[in-house]
């Protein structure tokens, strides 16, 4: 069978623009709940959008320091020149697909580099790794395991 050719980004930049719009929103709502905060000074007044042609999404500056700064800061996503639209698609796929997703895939789907699809992929999965959840789950599993019988235990 041949594989699905279709790229998720086969949109105009005008609807790349709004979908990237979205996603910045969507992480500032988790990473911001009571509001942006600067990741330099930490203050929460007087924090500025900046708009414009050649202001990226979500750019922020804070009256306090001065510093601009997108919700990016101090996230994994931090550096990285991949439209969160994109990270947030690559995140989807390794936690849904249950066979796991290689670069070579990511990279067809978000049509990104492979050596950028890679990084995608080491950095997706070491924040998995570090989780507070997967720590819960194994809590969880832990609690099981230790109802269980003595002769099920090896
Ligand atoms: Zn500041």
């Amino acid at each position: 069978m041949k594989a699905n050719k279709t790229k998720v980004f086969d949109l105009t930049s005008e609807q790349l623009g709004a979908v990237e719009e979205r996603a910045v929103d969507l992480m500032e709502g988790l990473v911001w709940p009571d509001g942006p905060v600067c990741p330099h000074c930490g203050n929460q007044d007087r924090i500025y959008q900046l708009r414009g042609r050649t202001a990226r999404p979500g750019l922020r500056k804070c009256g306090a320091c001065r510093k601009q700064f997108t919700v990016r800061v101090g996230t994994i996503f931090e550096g990285s020149h991949i439209p969160l639209s994109k990270w947030l698609i690559a995140i989807y796929m390794m936690c849904s697909y249950p066979k796991g997703v290689s670069a070579s895939q990511l990279s067809r789907t978000l049509d990104i580099s492979y050596k950028s699809a890679w990084a995608l992929c080491r950095k997706i999965r070491e924040a998995k790794a570090r989780s507070p959840l997967r720590e819960r789950l194994r809590a969880l599993d832990g609690g099981r395991a230790a109802k269980r019988p003595a002769s099920a235990r090896s």
